[in-house]
């Protein structure tokens, strides 16, 4: 049975408080062999502790899928892409290079690409992804349109990603402010921008004692003109 197109997935990655739940429920998931398919990383470890779920977001033209030399990805009718298929997968690593997200990992115990299905035994009758029916904030969500919009007023879904001249459209939505701002989430531009940490640090040395230089123009500065 199909995921029914009325339900979404929608990732808040500010929401994320880091606990872990949604990477240890993900194991518990029938499909996932007792494996986790989702990781945390760290939006920057040095300054914050913020924390953001990474899953798969099951690309419209997936990557993986294309440069997958064994056919052994497949997307669905309903857009979901699945992990790799035992029988074919030749465990080359392509799709884990492949992927702008960096989703797909290899088991190399199993010599089997895995990658989160969107818990499709359970999204194809309409129940909730484990990590979404576990993610006590809510930064992963699975459900209509419409509730997204009653629950977040502030916040608006975005499902196309630019990776400097690529576009990626995606079936899983990224909520985004919903204030104006473009429709799509530039991934390069926003790999060059100062994190609220730095930010912090930034107005911190920003002040006469460090002679009216900011952190990150000292992060910027030539150790040898010193
Ligand atoms: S996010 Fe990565 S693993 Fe998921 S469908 Fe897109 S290319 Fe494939
Ligand atoms: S590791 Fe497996 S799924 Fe990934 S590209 Fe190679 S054969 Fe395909």
């Amino acid at each position: 049975m199909p995921v029914p197109a009325t339900l979404e997935f929608f990732i808040d990655p500010a929401r994320c408080i880091g606990c872990q739940a949604c990477v240890q429920a993900c194991a518990e998931c029938d499909t996932h062999r007792g494996q986790s398919m989702i990781q945390l990383d760290y939006v920057d470890r040095a300054h914050s502790t913020q924390t953001v779920p990474v899953v798969c977001m099951h690309c419209d033209s997936p990557t993986c899928a294309e440069v997958c030399p064994a056919d052994a990805i497949k997307r669905t009718e309903d857009g979901v892409v699945h992990s790799a298929r035992k029988p074919r997968c030749i465990a080359c690593n392509n799709c884990v290079l492949a992927c702008p997200f960096g989703v797909p990992k290899m088991n190399t115990e199993m010599q089997l690409m895995m990658k989160c299905n969107m818990c499709y035994d359970r999204t194809s009758v309409g129940l909730k992804p484990m990590c979404a029916s576990v993610c006590p904030s809510q930064a992963l969500a699975f459900g209509t349109r419409e509730e997204m919009a009653r629950l977040r007023p502030s916040a608006r879904p975005v499902n196309t990603f630019q990776f400097g001249a690529q576009t990626i459209t995606t079936k899983v939505n990224m909520m985004v402010p919903a204030d104006d701002g473009p429709d799509w989430v530039d991934v390069t531009a926003a790999m060059h921008e100062p994190t609220i940490g730095h930010q912090m640090l930034d107005d911190i040395f920003d002040d006469d004692v460090f002679g009216g230089d900011g952190f990150i123009d000292l992060l910027n500065d030539d150790p040898a003109d010193a």
